[in-house]
């Protein structure tokens, strides 16, 4: 039997992303997922009507929008269409308009009126360099940036809105609290300067590449690596979990779509007692706790703009986000937690029919919360959209505990697969000049829990692959991910 030259586990944006790449340079890859179904973080299924298709986990995608790694692969070419609501995201307010981040900058700005050329001047000249400010984070975070100006452009925004004075930027509290809802992307403290960056680069993308859902649901993304790396020769086994290094004996190089804890589990006997350690200090952060919806109307909000928005974040002021976020990121839980909506139908009119549509919601709550987070969710939406609850058909919820149960790499619920803190958005796993190297000749991380962290863009496992093709099989030049024409 031919040898396999590299066993890729996991099979989430960033195990798929690896085996796109190690593929394409030509080696025979073999993919093992423990799940039934590959994907990770980008399964989408009927849940209770088989009409209506509901993401699993992520369902908003201005990573993919924007990566390079998926700029390269190209999944307009290969039939994955990005649908753009025409608001980005919605902060709804209580008692007066929500905050709206409008695809169109100079809309938002109108919208935002006092604060309209405040901010143009935060949000415009990040969209003048946004391929530098978005190759410059989402990478390995180790070189030195190709548009040598975006970090010039970048830090000074980060300094401001990452900072404890970030609640004077702005002179409105709509413009706050919008700004802030971006932040609480990164689940945890606020302010802090690794949110400010999660805000600027989410924030900016709003108005640039946007935030579109996919057309039939994120697993369209991951189905169209998974053709790639078969049509390059590649095998997927699923229902496979790995347990042992040694069930990979057979493959020339491993490379692991999992978090540390995963790795330990696997490879624990084989690593150094210092690496060891170093594996075992890595921090989660707070969990997520999700709920899908079947309901039979679009979400009747207080503001009927929010209607036009892909994502919506409940939070209240940015005092309020800023006290709930920190207290959640104790481990202290709170009634009222930060509540991310999405409405997919907003975009993609396929995913349901007249009468039936899903609704997609996660809170924050602390990691490892085992709270069934159904009414919690439910009464976050139904204060800003009064008569949500009489257009429930179907509820379904999971907690952060629940979610590591579904997917090992959420540790504790912690779906950023490590706490995004000013030094673990650089130095995840471990502090080393190669983040995706580790000390077992042969073994590679490349999943979120390695630069450049969370979120579906794929360059984890992109980065770790070119380590491992560079390390092990003497390849230097990055493969061409471009579909075959
Ligand atoms: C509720 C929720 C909402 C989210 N929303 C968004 C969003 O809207 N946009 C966005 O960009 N991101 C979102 N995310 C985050 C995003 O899904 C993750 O950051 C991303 O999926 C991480 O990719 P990954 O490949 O590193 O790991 P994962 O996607 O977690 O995949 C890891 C895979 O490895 C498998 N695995 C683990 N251990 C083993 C083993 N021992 N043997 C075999 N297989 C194994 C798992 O089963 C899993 O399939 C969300 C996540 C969640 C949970």
């Amino acid at each position: 039997m031919s040898r396999t030259h590299a066993a890729v586990v996991g099979t989430g944006p960033n195990g798929l992303a690896a085996a796109v790449t190690l593929a394409r340079a030509g080696l025979r890859v073999e993919l093992y997922e423990a799940a039934d179904e590959i994907g990770g973080g980008l399964r989408s299924k009927p849940l209770f009507d088989s009409d209506v298709l509901h993401d699993i986990c992520a369902a908003v995608h201005p990573m993919a929008a924007a990566s390079r790694f998926f700029r390269e692969f190209d999944l307009a070419a290969r039939g994955v269409e990005l649908l753009h609501p025409e608001i980005s995201y919605a902060h709804p307010m209580d008692g007066t308009r929500a905050g709206l981040a409008f695809r169109d900058l100079d809309a938002t700005c109108r919208h935002l009126g006092p604060d309209g050329a405040r901010w143009r001047a935060t949000m415009e000249p990040l969209l003048d360099r946004s391929t530098g400010v978005v190759d410059m984070l989402l990478s390995g975070q180790r070189r030195i940036p190709h548009d040598l100006r975006a970090p010039f452009v970048l830090a000074p925004r980060v300094l401001a809105h990452g900072s404890p004075f970030a609640g004077g930027v702005f002179r409105t509290e709509r413009a706050r609290s919008l700004l802030t809802g971006v932040a609480a992307h990164a689940v945890g403290r606020l302010p802090s300067l690794a949110a400010g960056a999660v805000a600027l680069l989410l924030g900016h993308l709003a108005h640039g590449t946007g935030w579109p859902i996919p057309r039939g649901g994120s697993v369209r993304i991951a189905q169209a690596m998974a053709d790639d790396i078969t049509a390059h020769g590649g095998t997927i086994h699923t229902g496979r979990r790995i347990t042992d290094l040694r069930e990979l004996d057979h493959a020339g190089a491993v490379l692991l779509d999992t978090s540390p804890k995963g790795l330990l589990q696997i490879a624990g006997s084989r690593l150094p007692a210092r690496y060891t350690r170093r594996l075992e200090r890595f921090r989660y952060g707070p969990g997520a706790a999700k709920v899908d919806f079947l309901v039979s109307d679009p979400i009747p909000w207080a503001d009927p703009e929010v209607g036009r928005a892909g994502t919506v974040h409940l939070g209240g002021t940015q005092r309020e986000m800023f006290h709930q976020e920190t207290l959640t990121s104790k481990g202290i839980a709170t009634d009222e937690p930060f509540v991310l909506v999405v409405d997919p139908m907003t975009a993609d009119p396929t995913r349901g029919l007249p009468g039936k549509r899903p609704v997609w919601a996660y809170a924050h709550v602390p990691n490892g919360d085992t709270r069934d987070p159904v009414e919690i969710v439910r009464a976050r939406i139904e204060r800003y959209a009064p008569g949500f609850t009489d257009t429930i058909v179907a509820q379904q919820g999971i907690s952060a505990s629940g979610y590591e149960a579904y997917n090992p790499n959420y540790v504790g619920g912690d779906i950023a697969s490590g706490a995004m803190t000013l030094t673990q958005s650089v130095l995840r796993p471990v502090a080393q000049a190669d983040p995706y190297r580790t000390p077992v000749p042969g073994l590679y991380l490349g999943s979120a829990s390695t630069p450049p962290g969370p979120s579906v863009h794929g360059m984890s496992g992109h980065l770790a692959a070119l380590s491992l093709l560079r390390r092990e099989y003497g390849v230097r030049t990055a493969p061409s991910l471009a579909p075959r024409s």
